[in-house]
This record gives C-alpha cells, structure tokens and sequence, in this order.
C-alpha cells in the first residue's frame, strides 16, 4: 500500500485557460501525481484578494473540463481555498475590495484602524459570500476543499488582529461575561 500520495497545487489563470491546460496536463503526464489540487479564487501571490461571484463562475467553468479530464486519467482533481477571509497583503496588487464587495462590515483591529480588504467574520453578507463560494467550487466535485490558513483568530491583511467591531466585541462580551473595557484584553 502505497502511503505517500503526491499533491501537486497549481494555480489555475481562466484568461489564459489553453496555456494552463496544456501545462496541467504536461506536468501530470510527467509525474506521479496522485492528486491536484487548484488554488482559487485567484492565481496565490498574484490575487487581489476575495473573488467576486462572477470571476468564480468564470473560474468554476475553466476548471470544469480540467477537472473531468484528471478524473478519467485517475487523478484526483482538488480545491485549495487560498482566500475565504482574505489577508491581501503581497506587494504590487490592488489593496483595497471595500469598492468591489460594498455590502460587507469591515473588520476592526484593536487600534480601531477599519480593514480595507477583510470583512469581519461575523459579518452575514459575507458569510452568504463565501458560502456561495464554497458551493461553486464543491460544484465540481473536488475530492477535497483545504481551507488556507488565512482563516484565523485574527484577521491577517492590515490589521493582524481579531474583529472588535461591535458585533463582535458584544458576542466576546456576552460570551466571557465581561464588559468592554474591563480587561478583556
Ligand atoms: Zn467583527
């Protein structure tokens, strides 16, 4: 039994969908490649940030024909979520999403800075936002979705701190049954 399995994570550009096909299938072909595994919503270091429903739905269908065409060769096709809070903070991309996603709350670091590029995770409208995420790329029946690991306690991107937007701060308070400003942190 074989106890290794090789996963190679690619990223996967839908405008140039031909070119990273057939480098997809050059590398599988070559290597003993138990699994892929495609980062999305964007391309790792070069994303802006949280993918919008219609750059999804371009990328969902890109990936659809890659994703049968593994499958019939006996490699299983995967999703690696690289963003599902965001911490877009690689140099020389667009840094600010509040223009592209204007429904969420923000969230809010301890200094009482308002982040420009995550939303708070208590935040319903981008729960909805992700959970549709999810549910476009679980349309292509991965065989497994890994979460990266900017979901964290504390919101990466600008703040490197937890959310103590309102919301949040009376869910810690009425959790720990401590009020705010009372050494709660
Ligand atoms: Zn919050």
């Amino acid at each position: 039994m074989n106890t290794v399995r090789y996963h190679l994570r690619l990223t996967f550009d839908p405008a140039r969908r031909e070119a990273e096909t057939r480098g997809v299938f050059e590398m599988v072909e070559r290597a003993a490649v138990d699994e892929v595994m495609f980062f999305v919503p964007h391309a790792e270091e070069r994303s802006p940030g949280l993918g919008t429903a219609a750059e999804i739905a371009v990328q969902v269908e890109a990936l659809g024909p890659v994703f049968e065409r593994l499958r019939g060769m006996g490699v299983a096709p995967s999703i690696n979520m690289w963003w599902t809070l965001s911490f877009s903070d690689f140099p020389n991309l667009p840094r600010d999403q509040r223009g592209t996603f204007p429904g969420f709350r923000w969230a809010v670091g301890l200094d009482g800075r308002v982040s420009r590029v995550a939303a708070c995770p208590r935040d319903p409208a981008w729960r909805g936002a992700v959970a549709e995420m999810y549910a476009a790329y679980a349309s292509l029946r991965p065989e497994r979705i890994w979460m990266d690991d900017d979901v964290r306690a504390i919101v990466r991107a600008d703040l490197h701190s937890p959310c103590v937007c309102d919301v949040c701060l009376a869910a810690w308070c009425e959790k720990t049954g401590r009020r705010w400003g009372a050494g709660i942190f």
